[in-house]
C-alpha cells in the first residue's frame, strides 16, 4: 500500500505523523512511503533521515494526497486538507469529530474513510492512541510547574526537590489517572512531597502499591480538596469525566486561601479545566496570574516536546498503521473490534454513534 504523511500545518503543531522508524517498518513489510518535504522538522527528523529508510520526499501536500492510498496524520485535516481527500482512500489521524460539525460534514463529503486515534480502544478499556499524550502531558506538568514556581516567572521561589534542612515542595495532583501517575512519577523523582487525590479507590490502591510510600493518596473530595490547597506550593489539574467537561473542583474564592506565589497547572484544560479561574494558553505566553496563584492552563501541552510526543505517538499506532497497510481497512477491522472502534466515516456515511448522537446526524 502507498502510505503518505503531509507536514501538519495547524499552528503551534510541530510533530509528525510518521516517524523515520515506523516509516522504515512500513517499508520492510514491502509498502511505499511518501512524506511530504520538510514533515519531520518540526520533530527534530530530515528529510535525509525519511529518505535513508526508502521513503520518497515530495514536494507539496497535494503530491502526498494525490499519491497516498492511507493517509496517516497527527491532527484532524484543516479545511484546504480536507478538499483534498477522496473515496477510497484512508486517512488516520487524531479527529475529534464530536464538536466540529464542519469538519465532519467535509469529511462525509469527500467520501474518504477515516479512522480516529482518539476512539481506537484495547482490551483493557483504554483508549492506546491518547494515552502516550497523556503519558507525556502527566511527566511535562511537574516539570513546567516547577518553573512556574520559580520567583521570576511570578511563582513563590519554592525548590520542587527543597535541600537538606528545608522542606521540599507540595504537589497536589487531583485525578490519579494516566496523566496524574505520570506526574506523580516526576513529581516524587524531583524529590517533592506528593499527595494524589482521586475518586477511584481501586485506582488509590493502585497507586499506593506502586509508589511504595513515595507519595500519599488521599480520597477526593470537596473538603479535603480545600485542605490541601492550603499548604500546596503546586496543584496539578488531572481528572477526566468521560464525555463531560471537566468538573471545577478549586474555586476562584478558594484561590486566597492557597499560599501567594503557589502555582495551578491545568492539564485538563482541553476538557474546559477543573480550576474554576482556568483559560486556555500557549506555549507562547503559557502562565498567568489570579489573586496571586500562577495559573499553567496550555490545552496542547505535547506539543512542547514534539520529538518526544511523535516519537511516543508513533510507537503506539505502529501496530494499527501496519495492520491496515498489510491487510487494507475492511480486513483490518473485521479482524481487530479495537480498531474498528476509530472507524468514524466512510463513503459518506458517518460509522461513529458518539458522533452522530453529539451532532445529530444518523450513523
Ligand atoms: P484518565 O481517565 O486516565 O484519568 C482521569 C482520572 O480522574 C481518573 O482516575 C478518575 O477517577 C479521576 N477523576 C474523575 N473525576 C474526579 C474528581 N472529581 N476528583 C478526583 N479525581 C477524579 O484520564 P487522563 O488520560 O489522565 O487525562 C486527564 C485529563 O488530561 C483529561 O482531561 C485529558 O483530556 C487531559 N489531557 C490534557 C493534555 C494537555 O495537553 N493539556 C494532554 C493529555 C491529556
Amino acid at each position: 500500500m502507498k502510505i503518505g504523511c503531509p507536514r501538519e500545518i495547524k499552528p503551534q503543531e510541530f510533530r509528525v505523523g510518521l516517524t523515520p522508524a515506523a516509516a522504515g517498518e512500513a517499508i520492510l513489510r514491502g509498502h511505499d512511503v511518501v512524506i511530504e518535504t520538510g514533515a519531520g522538522l518540526g520533530s527534530g527528523f530530515e528529510d535525509a533521515d525519511y529518505s535513508a529508510v526508502g521513503a520518497k520526499i515530495v514536494g507539496t501536500a497535494k503530491d502526498v494526497f494525490d499519491q497516498a492510498e492511507l493517509v496517516i496524520k497527527v491532527k484532524e485535516p484543516q479545511a484546504v486538507e480536507r478538499k483534498m481527500l477522496r473515496a477510497g482512500q484512508l486517512l488516520f489521524t487524531y479527529l475529534h469529530l464530536a464538536p466540529d460539525r464542519a469538519q465532519t460534514e467535509d469529511l462525509l463529503a469527500s467520501g474518504v474513510t477515516s479512522i480516529a486515534y482518539e476512539t481506537v480502544t484495547d482490551a483493557r478499556g483504554g483508549l492506546p492512541l491518547l494515552a502516550p499524550m497523556s503519558e507525556v502531558a502527566g511527566r511535562l506538568a511537574p516539570q513546567v510547574g516547577s518553573w512556574a514556581l520559580q520567583k521570576a516567572n511570578g511563582g513563590r521561589g519554592v525548590l520542587m526537590g527543597g535541600v537538606p534542612g528545608v522542606r521540599p515542595a507540595n504537589v497536589v495532583i487531583i485525578g490519579g489517572g494516566v496523566v496524574g501517575a505520570a506526574a506523580a512519577r516526576v513529581a516524587v523523582g524531583m524529590g517533592a512531597n506528593v499527595t494524589v487525590m482521586d475518586r477511584s479507590v481501586p485506582r488509590l490502591s493502585y497507586l499506593d502499591d506502586v509508589f511504595m510510600g513515595k507519595l500519599t493518596t488521599q480520597y477526593a473530595n470537596a473538603a479535603t480538596t480545600a485542605e490541601l490547597i492550603q499548604t500546596a506550593d503546586m496543584v496539578i489539574g488531572a481528572v477526566l469525566v468521560p464525555g463531560a467537561a471537566a468538573p471545577k473542583l478549586v474555586t476562584r474564592a478558594q484561590l486566597s486561601t492557597m499560599p501567594p506565589g503557589a502555582v495551578l497547572v491545568d492539564v485538563a484544560i482541553d476538557q474546559g479545566g477543573c480550576f474554576e479561574t482556568s483559560k486556555a494558553t500557549t506555549h507562547q505566553d503559557p502562565i498567568y496570574e489570579v489573586d496571586g496563584v500562577v495559573h499553567y492552563c496550555v490545552a496542547n501541552m505535547p506539543g512542547a516536546v514534539a520529538r518526544t510526543s511523535t516519537q511516543a505517538l508513533g510507537n503506539a499506532t505502529q501496530p494499527f498503521l501496519l495492520a491496515l497497510a498489510d491487510k487494507g481497512w475492511r480486513q483490518a477491522v473485521a479482524d481487530d473490534p479495537h480498531l474498528r472502534a476509530g472507524l468514524s466515516t466512510h463513503e459518506g456515511k458517518l460509522t461513529s454513534q458518539p458522533v452522530g448522537e453529539a451532532l445529530g446526524i444518523n450513523a
